[in-house]
C-alpha cells in the first residue's frame, strides 16, 4: 500500500487496527479498530482512501442524518488561560 514512508523514508510497516478520531470543523467522530499501516520507525499512520471514505460517510450520517453513533462520550473542555 504505501512503498515508504513520507516522514522517514523506512519501508517497513505494520499492519494495525486503531482508534480514529475524525474532526471537521469542531465535531468529532471516533471509530474504534481502524485497520492502518503503521511506520515502524516513527510511528506515522498511514490509512487507505477507502477506509476513510467509510468513515466520512458514517460521520455525515451520523450529524446530518441522525444515525445514532453505537456510543456517547462526554468530553470536557477548557480555555487554557483559566485552567
Ligand atoms: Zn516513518
Amino acid at each position: 500500500m504505501t512503498n515508504a514512508c513520507s516522514f522517514c523514508g523506512n519501508k517497513n510497516f505494520t499492519s494495525k487496527r486503531v482508534q480514529y478520531k475524525y474532526r471537521h470543523n469542531s465535531q468529532f467522530l471516533v471509530v474504534n479498530n481502524v485497520p492502518c499501516e503503521e511506520c515502524e520507525y516513527c510511528g506515522e499512520q498511514y490509512f487507505e482512501a477507502e477506509t476513510l471514505k467509510k468513515i466520512e460517510k458514517n460521520y455525515t450520517e451520523i450529524y446530518s442524518r441522525g444515525k445514532t453513533a453505537k456510543k456517547q462520550i462526554k468530553v470536557p473542555i477548557e480555555e487554557f488561560t483559566e485552567i
